[in-house]
Order: C-alpha cells, then sequence, then structure tokens
C-alpha cells in the first residue's frame, strides 16, 4: 500500500503544472510551510525552448548598420525582435562599445556567456529576458546619448553594461516583500537583505566562473576584481527599497560632481542602472504600455498567491484595488520623475530624450484616470436609475448598466 501511494505521489509531482501544489510533501512533512521556490518549477525554460533559440542564434548574420544605429536610440521597440535575434542585438552592443577588443573577449565565450544568461531568464510576464534586454538597451543608449565613453573608462562601462545584463537573472516573479514573507530559501540565505538580487547577482557569477561562459577569462586579476565589485554594487542598488537612498546620495554630491572621483562614478552607476531599470515609461507608448500589462500581470499573480497562503497582501499588487493608470501617476510623479530630472541635471541632454517622454507618459495616464472615473460615475448613476425604476412587486427590466470597460474607454486616450 505504501509503494502504492509513493509511487501515486511521485507520478503527481512530476506533472510540471500539478507539483506546484505539494500537497503531497505537506503530508509527509509535517505542519504546512511555505515551499520555497514550489512556483519556480513551472517557470523555468525547457530544454528544446533553450536548444531551438540557441540553433537559430548561432546562425544569425550579423545586423545591418540602420539596426546598430536605431539600437542606440531609446525609441528602439524590443517587441519586434524574438529571443534569438535579442541575443545578437546584445552581442553587438559588446562590440560598438569595443569590448572585444578591449578586453579580449572571445566571440564563442561572449555568445555562451549570452546564451547562458538568456537561459536563466525565467517564462514569467515581465521580469523575463525581454525585460533584461530593455533595461540593457536602455543603459546602451545612455552610454551613446551622454557621450559616457569620453568621460569613464571602459573598465567601467563593461561592469555597467553587464550588470545591466545580469540585474534580474532567475527572478521568480514574486518580490523580496513575498520572499520574506514566506520565508523562501532565498529570504533564508541571504537573512532578509534584498534577497533577489543577491541572488541575482550570485547567478550571474555562477555564469561567470565557468571558463566556457567567462567573458572575463582575459581580464588581469586586478581587472576582474575591480568588476566584481562594480557589478555586485549595481545589481544591488536595484532593490527599490533603497532608492531615496541612492537618489539622496546622487542629489548630495551633483553640485560638485567630478569624473575623476571614484566614489562619485560609483553613485553615478547606481544611477544610470536604477534609470534603466524602471525606464519603460521613457519609450514610446506603444512600447512601453506592453510592459505595463506585463508588470501588473506579475503584481497579480503573486498577489494572487499572497491571498492563497494567507500572507500580508502587496497593496499595489492587489488586483482588486490596482488599475494601470492608478499604478502609473503615482509611480511616474513620486519615482520616476524625480529620479530622471536628477539624472538630467548632470546630462542635459537626456531632458529631451527620456525625461520629456516620461511626462507625456504621466499626462496619458491622468487622463486615463479621469476617463475611468466618469466612466465609474456613470455607472453608479445608471444603476441608481436602474433601482429607483424597479416597482416594489418586484424588479423590472431595465437598461442595461454600462459595462466595466475601463480598458476600452481608455484606448480612446492618446499619448
Ligand atoms: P525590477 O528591478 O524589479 O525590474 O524593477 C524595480 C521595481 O520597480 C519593479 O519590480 C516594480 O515594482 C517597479 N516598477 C518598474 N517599472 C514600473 C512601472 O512602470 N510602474 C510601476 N508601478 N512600477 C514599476
Ligand atoms: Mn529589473
Amino acid at each position: 500500500m505504501k509503494k502504492q501511494v509513493d509511487s501515486f505521489r511521485e507520478k503527481l509531482e512530476s506533472v510540471e503544472h500539478l507539483s506546484w501544489l505539494g500537497l503531497f510533501k505537506e503530508l509527509s512533512e509535517g505542519p504546512h510551510k511555505p515551499s520555497p521556490f514550489y512556483h519556480k518549477r513551472t517557470l523555468r525554460k525547457t530544454r528544446e525552448e533553450v536548444e531551438h533559440v540557441r540553433e537559430k542564434f548561432l546562425q544569425m548574420r550579423q545586423v545591418s548598420e540602420e539596426v546598430r544605429q536605431y539600437l542606440k536610440t531609446p525609441t528602439f521597440d524590443n517587441w519586434q525582435w524574438e529571443d534569438a535575434e535579442i541575443m545578437v542585438l546584445l552581442q553587438v552592443m559588446y562590440t560598438d562599445l569595443d569590448f572585444i577588443a578591449t578586453f579580449n573577449i572571445e566571440p564563442e565565450v561572449l555568445q555562451h556567456f549570452l546564451f547562458e544568461v538568456y537561459r536563466r531568464y525565467n517564462n514569467i510576464p515581465f521580469h523575463n529576458f525581454k525585460h533584461c534586454f530593455c533595461v540593457t538597451q536602455m543603459m546602451y543608449g545612455l552610454i551613446w546619448m551622454t557621450d559616457l565613453r569620453s568621460k569613464i573608462d571602459s573598465i567601467e562601462l563593461l561592469t555597467m553594461l553587464t550588470s545591466a545584463v545580469c540585474h534580474d537573472l532567475d527572478h521568480t516573479g514574486y518580490n523580496n516583500a513575498y520572499q520574506i514573507n514566506a520565508r523562501t530559501e532565498l529570504a533564508l540565505r541571504y537573512n532578509d537583505i534584498s534577497p533577489l538580487e543577491n541572488h541575482h547577482s550570485a547567478v550571474a557569477f555562477e555564469i561567470l566562473e565557468k571558463t566556457e561562459s567567462n567573458i572575463f577569462r582575459n581580464l588581469a586579476m586586478e581587472q576582474y576584481k575591480r568588476i566584481r565589485e562594480g557589478i555586485i554594487k549595481c545589481i544591488l542598488a536595484t532593490d527599490m527599497t533603497r532608492h531615496n537612498e541612492i537618489l539622496n546620495k546622487f542629489k548630495s554630491i551633483l553640485p560638485v560632481f567630478d569624473f575623476n572621483n571614484k566614489d562619485h562614478k560609483d553613485v553615478l552607476m547606481m544611477i544610470l542602472i536604477k534609470v534603466s531599470d524602471i525606464s519603460n515609461e521613457a519609450r514610446p507608448m506603444e512600447v512601453a504600455e506592453p510592459w505595463l500589462d506585463c508588470l501588473l500581470q506579475e503584481f497579480y499573480n503573486q498577489s494572487d498567491m499572497e491571498k492563497l497562503e494567507g500572507l500580508p497582501v502587496t497593496p499595489f499588487m492587489d488586483r482588486d484595488k490596482v488599475t494601470k493608470p492608478s499604478s502609473q501617476t503615482g509611480f511616474i510623479r513620486f519615482v520616476l520623475l524625480p529620479l530622471f530630472i536628477e539624472l538630467a541635471n548632470l546630462f542635459p541632454c537626456l531632458e529631451q530624450h527620456i525625461v520629456d517622454p516620461v511626462r507625456k507618459a504621466l499626462d496619458y495616464y491622468m487622463e486615463m484616470e479621469k476617463a475611468l472615473e466618469r466612466e465609474k460615475l456613470n455607472r453608479t448613476q445608471n444603476e441608481k436609475a436602474t433601482k429607483s425604476k424597479e416597482s416594489p412587486a418586484g424588479p423590472q427590466t431595465g437598461p442595461d448598466p454600462q459595462p466595466a470597460s475601463g480598458q476600452a474607454s481608455s484606448k480612446t486616450v492618446t499619448k
């Protein structure tokens, strides 16, 4: 009998889309404790998927000069490119910043590195390989737009681009608050201190530990030490709970900013990765809006899970409370603009490239918010009218209330 139960349990747990339930684990492991990583089992890329993409990637030809130039702009549309092509575009960035020549990076090693990076971004709505690409591409654009190559040395540029590439490796789609509340393996391992960011950075160096994917393998020991320190610093800076701390530091050094001062450059590098990380709204609306849908999808998944597990529900992720405009207006006003404006104080040319589009996005979402409010008001009025028409004998058929089509009406608002 025990054998039969064990065999049945094994079968059930090996069905990927069911195993996350962890039902049978609970039976054998005593009192319920959130199972670390159980939700991860279904979001890893399959072997077939990664092999298929790798074949394609290795067969791809170089990109045109036109695309190379377009790649340097914040208007670049990631949605037009599939994963294998994205890997080629990342390769182009390393080439066109002269990293291949300067740091003697063998092309096969770079390809191997990029493939491992691709493999270790999970199939989740937002923190996936395409997000990695967007953040890296914005960093790349910022480097060109600000002519950073003439201001800081190439090892720092390599640190920044590689940090962007690696900054969300193996994200599971559940943020630090969830990790800590659910007492996941990551929270335990990192003592609740930026569990995700510590993990992203650790996975990056796991990839770089392998000789065949170590793009830094021809660097001198001292250079490697510097780059490792820099990448860790940059990735850890993407924890949004440190937002004010980092921004305030940047503000305090801005009046005396000196490109020859290492401490100043360290803060600038942290600001640049932060800006790139949350830069979707600086992109054209057709590029940015689908990203918001992806982000909300991931937020909703987390809050659903929190409800299911009896954990505190993260308010800005609650599908019953959050809408597209409510999510964006506050975020743009209080997080994005104050950050972007400070960076534009150091590099005035960014005003037109990234600050103006974010201001337009704020107008767009404020209009959308108003449209939703009007619609809500209409709906309430219609409901009241319907009720008052009902006779004491019982309800009669009246006009249907307006459908709750917030998304539909929002489409009428243009950026
Ligand atoms: P991450 O490092 O997780 O990619 O980015 C930092 C966090 O900033 C995201 O997890 C998310 O909470 C927040 N964030 C980034 N972009 C947006 C956005 O466009 N809207 C909102 N509401 N939050 C964002
Ligand atoms: Mn990110």
